[in-house]
Parts: C-alpha cells; structure tokens; sequence
C-alpha cells in the first residue's frame, strides 16, 4: 500500500458523504417524483453548482468549460504538472437511478480531499471533471461532455435539436455558454496523462461473483444491423408443407442459431435479436417476409469481426436452404475500447489490497472513457450494483461497497499519479 493508504476507517466516512451527496444530486431533476436531468437544463446547472462546492471544499480550483463539463484541479508537486484525470458524468436518462455516473465523480472528489486533508502533493496533479452529458437523453447523441474535452466534437452536431426543437447551439447560450468557444474545453494532449473512472458494473457479474469491485478490461464494440428474409406469403390451408418458403421460420431458425453460436464462441461475446417484425402478419398467411434486427458485442475487435461474419454465413447457409433471400444492413458500429493495460494492474493491485481478489471484467455499457481513449490511456473500476439494475430507480449500491471502492480507487489514483511513466 502506498505510505499514505486510506484507512477502512476514513473510507467509510468517505462513502457515508458520498452516499449522502447521491441523494442531494437526486434531488436535482426535472420532475419531483422522477430522477431526470438532461444536458444543459437548470438542473444541470445546479448540479454543476454544487459539484464545484463540493470540489473546492476538497482542495481544488474550479472552473466550468466551455461544453459545461465542471472541472476541478489538485495541483501537484510542480506547477503545470500533467493531470491524472478522474471523474464521469452528472446527467442521467429519463427515471435514472442516482449513482450512474454520479458515484464516479463524487467518489474522485474523496480521492482529492484524502491528499488534500494530508497536504500531499504528487508528480502528477488530480483533476476531476463531472461530465455534463454522457447518456445523450436530450440530443440523441452522446457523449457531449467528453468528447468536449477530447476536441472530437463534429461541427453538425450544434444543429441538433431536442424533442422541443432546440438546437445544441440555442441550449449552450442559454446556458451562458459562448458556441463560438467550444474548442476551449478541447484539453491539449500533453496536459492529461491517463483517465480513470469509476463506475457501477450495470451487470450482475460481481455480485454473482461475490465481489464488491472489478477491473474492467474493455469496453464492448458493437455492431448493429437490420436483416431481412424474404420468401413467399402464401395461404396457410393450401400450401403444402414441402413447398413452402416461410421467411418467418427462416428467421426463426437463424435466431436460435445465433443464441447457440455465440455461447459457445465466449470470450464475453453477446448477441440479440430485440425486434422481429412479419409481413404480412395474419394468422392464416405464411410470412413472406420477416425482418429482424441484430445487436452484437465484444470486448476485441478481431473476435466481434469473427462472430459477424460467422452469424452472417450462417444466415445466408440458412436462407439458401429453404429457398430463401436474406439481406443484412449494418447501421451502427462501434469499435470495441481497450483499457490500458499498465493502468488496469495499478487498478488490480489496489483492489486486491482491499478485497483480496481482483476480477476483470469487460463493460456491455458505454462510458465517457470510451471519448478520453481517442487520446489518452484510460482504465474504469467497477462498483456492484444491486441485482444488476440501471437505468431505473431502483438501482441501489451499499455504503459498505462504496467505502471499499473509494479506498481501493484512492489508492490506484495515488499509484498512477506517483508512477506513471508519463510524469514529466
Ligand atoms: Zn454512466
């Protein structure tokens, strides 16, 4: 353990403040008996008010940037130093839960009061941002805090409007904000030496695992498509069987062939179909034509390639069998983002310490790492989460998990800051 280490102790005074600043977030929404708060709402403004409070109470100098991310800085030992970034998001999607993102910021605040209340200063400073939108629940897109601060923002997306119809650059100005001085919140590459964030697990894997924390190895890739076999509609009375080109029971076929396909190819690949449509769906026609979507993730490129293709030919093997077309049309791709692999075990050293074991564990979610990857090392600690459920108010962390959770992420941060081969 580093010489400083947080104590059992502290840590649990740590998660009680920070279990108790979740609920004073929450209470921060659009609607009173619903947890929501979008990208550059008044709640969003609030959030980040109180954020900053919170972060300057902890030892930082404050600033909101130009994309309105709220931001903190914990100088280090030299002035200028590059930062280790720590944080996540403060938004949340309609009827949120209230630790999706928020528990990783509240917690990177603890990791800087810890070194502050010791007067400790590190080669590398700590900074902590709180993203201001993450899910994407207003715009449609996401991910707008963090790719601010990465300089990926495409220039179209000022254009997109809200269900209301306002535009991204009408929200920014109402929220005081300058549009024509986004690029500010663009950090240039030499200040930012590696990201961290801490997370709930969204998934059951730890608590099936026993465990309080996990280090995530990846965040998933994804590929969707929308697919499409089409045969012959026909009267179901007088067809007879062996002359039948059911595009349904084609899909049908395929369906199962990709549940079965994919568990048995692992290396934590996942696929689904979650929507099915036939024509001309009536109880006494044959389809003529079914269409299914398809969802596919992996943790590794190279193997969610693999697995495409595989259902693919499998689906056109299938189609050509029973006389069949099939189409398949990919209209969404993500590359799948690795965690760096030196940050990772800075993270599993520190969460053996604490828990004696350390699990890894790919992330089906997608994160604001994802955007801080485009340019810098990143690497996410994993939280359990009750039942495995979010995105609903009834997602649930206990304090005790939480305390573990802080020590171990103060911990690895402390680490990361002191040796990381970046420092200047
Ligand atoms: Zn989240």
């Amino acid at each position: 353990m580093s010489a400083a280490a947080m104590t059992p102790d502290q840590a649990r005074a740590a998660a009680e403040r920070v279990m108790a600043r979740c609920d004073e977030l929450a209470a921060l929404s659009e609607t009173p008996d619903a947890l929501t708060r979008v990208y550059l709402s008044p709640e969003h403004q609030r959030a980040n008010a109180l954020t900053g409070d919170w972060m300057r109470e902890a030892g930082m100098t404050v600033w909101q940037d130009s994309v309105g991310n709220i931001c903190g800085r914990y100088e280090g030992a030299t002035p200028d130093a590059s930062a280790l970034l720590l944080g996540s998001h403060l938004d949340t999607v309609r009827d949120a839960g209230r630790y999706d993102g928020m528990l990783g910021v509240l917690t990177a605040i603890e990791t800087v009061r810890h070194l502050h209340q010791q007067n400790r200063r590190l080669p590398l400073a700590v900074e902590v941002v709180g993203f201001g939108d993450e899910e994407g629940t207003r715009f449609g897109i996401t991910l707008l805090g963090s790719r601010g601060l990465a300089g990926t923002w495409p220039g179209e997306w000022l254009e997109k409007e809200d269900e209301q119809g306002t535009r991204v650059v009408d929200a920014l100005r109402d929220f005081g904000l300058d549009p024509h001085r986004l690029s500010d919140a663009a950090r240039p590459l030499g200040e930012i030496a590696a990201y961290l964030e801490l997370h709930i697990e969204q998934g059951p894997c730890l608590e099936q695992a026993d465990l309080a924390l996990g280090v995530v190895t990846a965040i998933n890739g994804a590929r969707r498509l929308n697919c499409t076999f089409t045969g012959q509609a026909g009267h179901a009375g007088t067809v007879p069987m062996g002359q039948r080109r059911d595009a349904l029971a084609g899909a049908a076929e395929w369906m199962t062939e990709i549940e079965r396909t994919t568990r048995a190819a692992g290396q934590d690949r996942v696929a689904t179909v979650g929507a099915l449509q036939c024509k001309p769906g009536a109880v006494n026609v044959i389809p003529g034509q079914a269409r299914l979507s398809l969802d596919i993730r992996g943790p590794e490129e190279e193997p969610l390639e693999a697995l495409l293709e595989d259902l693919l030919a499998r689906a056109h093997a299938i189609a050509e069998r029973r006389g069949l077309t099939f189409e398949a049309d990919e209209f969404y791709r993500i590359a799948a983002t690795a965690c760096d692999t030196s940050l990772q075990q800075h993270l599993a050293n520190a969460v053996t310490d604490v828990q004696g074991s350390a699990p890894h564990l790919p992330s089906g979610a997608g994160h604001d790492a994802i955007a801080m990857a485009d340019h810098w090392p990143v690497a996410m600690l994993f939280v359990r989460c009750k039942g495995g459920i979010s995105h609903h108010p009834a997602e649930s962390v206990t304090t005790a998990d939480v305390a573990q959770a802080i020590q171990a992420y103060t911990q690895a941060a402390t680490d990361v800051a002191t040796h990381s081969p970046r420092n200047p």
